[in-house]
């Protein structure tokens, strides 16, 4: 039997040539002495190759199955592949997820890098520098210590704004109108005819005087950020693209709206319909808590939480699709179960309502089935909702895992960057001086010095 030596990076590797003419496509198959990797003093072929890896691809001449180690990256078993001239889908199923593992990792990283580097970037060239500054403070919570600190005063500001919202609505809050309204007959009636214990509460009672200190300092407070954060925004267009930014601006619409109509309270009574849309933007000032999301700005992991979430879309509709699917077969199985049951599920959008309060184990007892076959739906149900739920949800935290620690690894590199920057810049202005040192006649003063390109 012919045998052959080989010699990998250095480690010696022998087999026979009938082995290796399983495969004749490949590089090592279709060997022969006058191929140039050949040696004729040392009688072997020579490849200045991974000698680790190769073990591998020679068990694939042996046995016929290509197995890889799960700790290599499979990046690298890519490349060695295409040197050794074996094709992708040689590759055993067994070892799939580590050979295909770091595409995966490639597509997490890349979404990370566009997620990280933001739509608005401050034109450097922009004339006026004080603009780009302000623009900077108020956008770019990370640019500065000021900036960082501003971001603090102003989530402060939505806490604030947020927790006066919520008290104003308690009595405990609230006093009695001092003006009383100034209604004709007609509109009196209307108010006497009222008996909602909450909305008598808008008609009767105003906030809190220092509750509506707060909440007005707050509203002047967001308004002139929002002004001045547009007014300094270098590209105008792209302002209101961003998601937060556009929010400010409809909540702001809102807040103003909101307390326009609350100095007319008449015009309440003149038409319901004042009434719901005042109620609909009240109910949407509380939107204002999703600034909190500004945060991303400054700290990464809530970016991070926001992009898995968005990742994770296609679990999320699919946990939507099989959430409905089953919670209109159980709404329609206890419907009919129930039949001889009078006393609850009178229709199945009431029997859907049940079936959704069951299968997210939330269960308000305000329907429940009576009868033994009901007993077994409902039982069926839960569980079925427990198992449904729990699927989609370890996908989703999957996915929240590895941006975590991808981004991690993102900040560690940018950090070293920074690093390697900061010496560059040192040796830079160093050997500037030395050149300012050198010179005849030092000029008076270097204005300039921000302006070096690294
Ligand atoms: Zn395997």
């Amino acid at each position: 039997m012919e045998t052959v030596k080989l010699n990998i990076g250095g480690k010696f590797y022998e087999t026979t040539m009938k082995t290796l003419n399983r495969y004749q496509h490949t590089r090592l198959g279709s060997l022969t002495t006058r191929s140039e990797e050949y040696n004729p003093e040392k009688q072997c072929f020579f490849f200045d190759r991974n000698p680790e890896i190769f073990n591998w691809i020679l068990d694939y001449y042996r046995t016929g199955q290509l197995h890889f180690p799960d700790n290599v990256c499979g990046a690298s078993l890519r490349q060695e592949l295409q040197f050794w001239n074996i094709e992708e889908e040689e590759v055993s199923e067994c070892c799939w997820k580590s050979y295909y593992q770091y595409q995966d990792e490639m597509e997490v990283i890349a979404k990370l890098k566009e997620n990280f580097t933001s739509t608005i970037t401050a034109d450097e060239t922009a004339s006026n520098r004080t603009v780009v500054r302000m623009w900077l403070f108020l956008d770019r919570p990370d640019s500065s210590r000021a900036a960082k600190m501003f971001n603090h005063v102003y989530l402060f500001f939505v806490l604030l704004s947020s927790v006066t919202y919520c008290l104003a609505s308690h009595p405990m809050f609230r006093v009695d109108k001092e003006i009383l309204l100034d209604l004709d007959v007609q509109l009196q009636g209307r108010l006497d005819e009222i008996n909602n214990k909450k909305i008598l509460l808008f008609y009767n009672t105003d906030e809190h005087p220092a509750i509506y200190i707060i909440n007005k300092t707050c509203m002047c407070f967001f308004t002139l950020e929002l002004f001045f954060h547009f007014f300094t925004c270098p590209k105008k267009k792209k302002f209101f693209k961003e998601l937060l930014n556009a929010l400010d601006a409809v909540l702001l619409v809102f807040m103003w709206s909101s307390l326009m109509l609350e100095l007319h309270l008449e015009w309440f009574l003149q038409d319901d319909r004042v009434f719901v849309v005042y109620i609909v933007m009240r109910a949407f000032v509380i939107l204002r808590m999703f600034r909190f999301f500004r945060l991303a700005k400054q700290y990464s992991g809530m970016k991070v939480l926001l992009l898995a979430i968005g990742t994770s879309m296609k679990e999320l509709l699919l946990l939507l699709v099989s959430f409905l699917i089953a919670s209109l077969v159980f709404a329609g199985l206890i419907f009919y179960a129930e039949m001889y049951d009078t006393s609850d599920y009178d229709s199945i959008p009431i029997s859907l309502w049940w079936a959704v309060v069951t299968m997210t184990t939330l269960g308000y007892g305000d329907h429940y089935p009576r009868t033994p076959f009901g007993y077994v739906i409902g039982a069926c149900c839960a569980m079925c909702g427990i198992l449904l739920l729990a699927m989609p949800i370890a996908i989703i935290a999957a996915n929240f895992g590895d941006f975590y620690s991808r981004n991690k690894d993102r900040e560690r590199q940018q950090k070293l960057k920074l690093k390697k920057k900061m010496k560059k810049l040192k040796l830079i202005t160093k050997a500037f001086s030395r050149k300012v040192a050198d010179l005849p006649k030092p000029p008076d003063r270097i204005t300039d010095i921000e302006t070096i390109k690294i």
